[in-house]
């Protein structure tokens, strides 16, 4: 037996049952702090995706789950929480091991991912519908009807998190779902889904198949007629590739982008709390999040003290092995990934910047790196890095750093900080961007929406935005008065 032979398996989960591909492909997930493989994986292609479809098909059109009522169904999803809870050790050592994440920031993915399906299946329990009285002697109402099957495409950064927020919305609201997790990631997706059988969700209600995106499981699942819902979150290049073949069969799908986000840090802004989130907002998970604040714009009075100490407190980082509970910051997740912001961090200073701190480290890691006097026209101002790279840039005005924000291709997020609660108002009011974050960073409520404007996406996620995406809304008219 090779040694690869004895690593964990992790297969998809179709109809009920974890299976091999028909072929008994497989390839390996490697940890990126060990660079070694750990465990493999069922290597699915469009046999895979058929089969998941056809599984997911026949649950909703034959299954009880589209009929089962919204009580039931939370009390099968809240039975599937519980799970996760009990096994949050295996699945935030799974992602940690998949993408270097720290342990710590896996664990609370977990804890959020389980919330999720709680307030997911209560919010569509306790959902309302608009009841119109006519003046015409009828009365109309609104079903909020299943869609039927969903299909959800998954990036590596936050694993089951980011697969919760679809996974948990179609679900309650009564869809069958075909989850392909990012191929750098699929561990943990396949122990969800084991845990959802264990809860006692019925076969072919909830069903991952894993794979690559191109020409393989991703790319079959979004050409498929038989899907009536895509919700992708990922590059937007890869966005614009799903949309176009959504739209071959007409199936509406949301797209969650990148990001090139604006921080703003205004000079009466309490400084501490402003460095201290700005590092969470760049550094955490290695700056591997679509909502990084990776264009900094701090006022021209307070910049270089700004700076100072914000790059003691980057300094200031414990990065080393993700499974260590002390660890902050961790390396970047695939090699691939790696060489991507490799080649930013090499040219920082021939188009024109300063490293203020940071640079490449050992095997995959990029330190935090802060960069100054980079111009605004180079890549590293433009082009989202998904990395732990900030460009820091002095503003004079209020109406400057406005337009120097909006700036940009991108419009997923924005921060600023400052203690005048009128220009907190007045700048998120001009923000195009699809949150805005005021003296904090982060912090979701399940009910908002949640999504980018521009090139970072297509609709909105959270409450009724998800509510509106997962279900057909139907209006009925009765005729009440008699003729
Ligand atoms: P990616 O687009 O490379 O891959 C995402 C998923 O799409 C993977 O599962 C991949 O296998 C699949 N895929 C790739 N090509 C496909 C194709 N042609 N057909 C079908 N599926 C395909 O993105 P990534 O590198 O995994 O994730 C990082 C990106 O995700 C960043 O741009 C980041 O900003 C973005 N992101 C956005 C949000 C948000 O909420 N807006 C959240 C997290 C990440």
């Amino acid at each position: 037996m090779t040694e690869s032979t004895e690593l964990p398996f992790f297969g998809h989960i179709i109809d009920g049952k974890e299976v091999e591909s028909d072929n008994a492909e497989r390839f390996d997930t490697v940890n990126p702090w060990t660079r070694e493989p750990w465990a493999r994986v069922a290597l699915g292609g469009r046999p895979e995706a058929e089969l998941a479809i056809a599984a997911a098909r026949r649950a909703f059109d034959e299954g009880p789950w589209p009929k089962l009522g919204f009580t039931e169904r939370e009390r099968l999803l809240g039975r599937l929480a519980d799970l996760m809870e009990e096994h949050a050790d295996e699945l935030g050592q799974a992602d940690s091991r998949d993408m270097g994440k720290p342990l710590a920031q896996c664990r609370n993915d977990v804890a959020r991912a389980a919330w999720n399906f709680r307030f997911f299946a209560q919010h569509a329990k306790v959902s309302t519908a608009e009841t119109l009285p006519m003046d015409s002697g009828h009365h109309a109402y609104t079903r909020f009807e299943p869609a039927g099957v969903v299909v959800a495409i998954a990036p590596w950064n936050f694993p089951l998190m980011l697969e919760t927020w679809k996974v948990a919305p179609a679900l309650a609201w009564g869809n069958t779902v075909v989850l392909k997790p990012a191929e750098d990631t699929p561990t943990s997706a396949t122990i969800m889904a084991r845990l959802a059988l264990e809860a006692g969700l019925p076969p072919g209600v909830f069903n991952v198949v894993h794979g690559y995106g191109p020409n393989s499981a991703g790319s079959a699942l979004t050409e498929d007629p038989r899907v009536n819902r895509i919700t992708f979150t990922g590059e937007s290049g890869t966005g614009k590739i799903i949309g176009k073949a959504a739209m071959d069969n007409l199936i509406p799908v949301s797209l969650e982008l990148g990001g090139k986000n604006p921080n703003i840090v205004f000079a009466d802004a309490d400084l501490d709390n402003a460095v201290s989130w700005s590092i969470q907002s760049i550094f955490r998970n290695a700056g591997q999040v679509c909502l990084s604040g990776s264009r900094l714009y701090v006022q021209r009075e307070i910049h270089d003290e700004f700076v100072t100490r914000f790059v003691a407190a980057a300094e200031a980082m414990r990065f080393g092995d993700p499974l260590d509970p002390e660890t902050e910051f961790g390396p970047l997740a695939s090699q691939e990934h790696f060489e991507k912001v490799r080649g930013y961090v090499e040219t920082i200073e021939s188009e024109g910047g300063t490293i203020a701190t940071g640079g490449l480290g050992d095997g995959w890691f990029v330190k935090p790196t802060i960069v100054v006097g980079m111009p605004r026209d180079a890549k590293h101002v433009q082009e989202e890095i998904f990395g732990p790279v900030v460009v820091v840039e002095p503003f004079d005005t209020e109406d400057e750093v406005v337009a120097l924000a909006n700036n940009s291709e991108y419009g997923l997020d924005a921060q600023l900080f400052t203690e005048n609660v009128h220009r907190a108002h007045r700048v998120a009011a001009q923000l195009q961007v699809g949150t805005v974050w005021v003296n904090c960073y982060f912090v979701r409520d399940l009910r908002a929406p949640f999504g980018g404007t521009k090139r970072s996406g297509i609709g909105r996620e959270g409450g009724n935005f998800s509510r509106e995406f997962f279900t057909e809304p139907k209006a009925v008219i009765l005729q009440i008065d008699e003729q």
